[in-house]
């Protein structure tokens, strides 16, 4: 029977990462993942990178591209005639980027020496772990020191619709779609609604998207959320909020959604239907329970501030221990448990992950929004600074949005940026590094920002904290 150091289960960004990093401290790893693609090959990566992140902004970036040089580059006087989708094409680079990070990191895990073990992974105590393949005959039973659970989420679903990937689909199929649905309708207008209503938007379909609650982006700080609400709608973005769905039905082609809205009953035809109402985490068959493992009441598994499961030698990371289920929060969970296994004294700041949402203009935020900050009785100063006033920003054509600052009104600490502009995911990381270092609003107003550029933004709504913006 083999023997490791660390048995890694699942291979996305919590699971590769943390066999790579303990594969570095010299630990013994193997990492178990039973992810296979559209062609039946075992695929590394996880949900992110075979039909999550990667494929989504692969296709938000071909969607973007066309609609700019479909509707935008007359105003920089380019002419543009003939332009065509040539769909088959766009999934098929999509396909390509997918392949060749999954492929990278089998190249990664060649080359730090973790052990991939492809097959389905269950725990049988006393830290072995069975290897099945996938005609379910046990290929292996290995040994671990410590365990690693990183087995993610599942879309999740909801009752009374079946979701058959034909023409009522998950996220992973809406990532495939063969032509571009003429009238498109989805559940929920999370991350996953926003995003790809937004893909088959910019490529002709109209969109209606259906919301239960009647605030829209209620993690988002208020301005942010009514700034991107407005815009979204200006794109036809249909967003409707405080729908309930009260069933959804098929006749041939005939795809009609009931739903309950200002207490009118109300019907909605689609061509197609993305269910994106959040996700679930995935222990099933992982004889978790069997092994003494505690799940929390919605199944997650539970875990200490140091992703300890109760039992002292198996971790768990990732969606499948809930809080926010991001790819950068699972990754940096693998490599503090690594860490903390090869005996470093490591955690994770949870006050600083990032939140971003692809749409265009993007949505990105780190902390506090004003809402949370009322709510819990900090005093706080503000500043905002309008992207309509970058000189950046009106040289690129990108005018939508603004930048929001929060400081604490006694010891002027960041608390929070909010940022709804272009190029916000990338811009954000400014601000997660300076409350990471424990900046000042007056930290970033004096830090040099290069001229002309959109993190100039930034700067001067740093500087409105203290109601001295300069471009404005
Ligand atoms: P996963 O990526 O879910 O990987 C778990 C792996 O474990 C899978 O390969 C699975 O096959 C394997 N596994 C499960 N059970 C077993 C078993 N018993 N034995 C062996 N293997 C097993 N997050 C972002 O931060 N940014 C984004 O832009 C973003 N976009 C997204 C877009 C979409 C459409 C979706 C669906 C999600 C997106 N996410 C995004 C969320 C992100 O994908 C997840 O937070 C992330 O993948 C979680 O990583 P993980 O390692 O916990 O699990
Ligand atoms: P989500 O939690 O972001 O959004 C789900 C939405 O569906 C919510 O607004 C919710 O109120 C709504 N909803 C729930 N039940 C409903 C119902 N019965 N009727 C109508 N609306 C309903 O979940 P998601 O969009 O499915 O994404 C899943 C996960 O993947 C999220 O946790 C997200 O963080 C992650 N993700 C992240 C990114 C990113 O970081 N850019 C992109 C995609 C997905």
């Amino acid at each position: 029977m083999d023997r490791y150091d660390v048995v890694v289960i699942g291979g996305g960004p919590g699971g590769y990462v943390a066999a790579i990093r303990a594969a570095q401290l010299g630990l013994t790893t193997a990492c178990i993942d039973a992810w296979v693609d559209a062609a039946g090959k075992p695929a590394l990566g996880g949900v992110c990178l075979n039909v999550g992140c990667i494929p989504s902004k692969a296709l938000l970036d071909s969607s973007h591209l066309y609609e700019t040089i479909g509707r935008h580059t007359k105003d920089h006087g380019i002419a543009v005639s003939g332009l065509s989708l040539d769909l088959p094409s766009m999934m098929l680079r999509k396909d390509k980027v997918v392949r060749t990070l999954t492929q990278g990191i089998a190249g990664l895990f060649k080359k730090n020496n973790v052990a991939w073990l492809a097959g389905r992974a269950r725990l049988l105590g006393d830290m072995r772990v069975s290897v099945t393949d996938r005609t379910g005959a046990e290929a292996s039973v290995i040994t671990a020191s410590h365990i690693i659970i990183a087995t993610g989420s599942v879309p999740a679903a909801l009752p009374g619709i079946e979701i058959d990937n034909g023409l009522i689909c998950d996220s992973t199929a809406a990532l495939a779609f063969s032509e571009v649905p003429r009238r498109l309708g989805i559940i929920g207008a999370g991350a996953i609604g926003l995003e790809l209503g937004s893909v088959w938007r910019r490529l002709g379909s109209e969109v209606v998207i259906l919301e239960a609650l009647s605030e829209f982006l209620p993690g988002a700080d208020f301005e942010i959320a009514q700034a991107a609400a407005k815009e979204l709608a200006r794109q036809d973005l249909a967003i409707r909020l405080g729908c309930t769905v009260t069933g959804v039905t098929v006749n041939g082609t005939d795809l009609r959604v009931a739903y309950q809205k200002d207490q009118g009953q109300h019907d909605l035809a689609v061509a197609r239907l993305i269910v994106a109402v959040g996700r679930r985490p995935n222990t099933e068959g992982l004889g978790l329970v069997e092994c003494g493992i505690n799940l929390d009441g919605r199944g997650f598994v539970e875990v200490d501030d140091r992703c300890r499961t109760n039992l002292r030698d198996v971790f768990a990371i990732g969606d499948v221990i809930g809080g926010p289920m991001l790819a950068h929060k699972a990754s940096e969970e693998g490599m503090a448990v690594a860490e903390t296994i090869a005996g470093h004294a490591t955690e994770v700041n949870y006050a600083c992950v990032p939140w971003i949402i692809y749409t265009w203009p993007e949505v990105a935020w780190v902390g506090q929004t004003e809402q949370s900050l009322k709510t819990n009785g900090t005093r706080f100063r503000r500043g905002v600074f309008p992207f309509l006033a970058s000189g950046r920003a009106r040289a690129m054509g990108e005018t939508g949005g603004l930048v929001k600052i929060l400081g604490d009104a006694e010891s002027d600490a960041l608390l929070g940026v909010h940022i709804f502009g272009p190029n916000a995911s990338e811009l954000i990381s400014e601000a997660v590094i300076a409350m990471e270092f424990g900046a000042s609003t007056e930290d970033l107003a004096r830090a040099i920002h290069a001229h002309p550029t959109l993190a100039e933004a930034m700067h001067e709504a740093a500087l409105a904290v203290d109601n001295r913006t300069i471009n404005l």
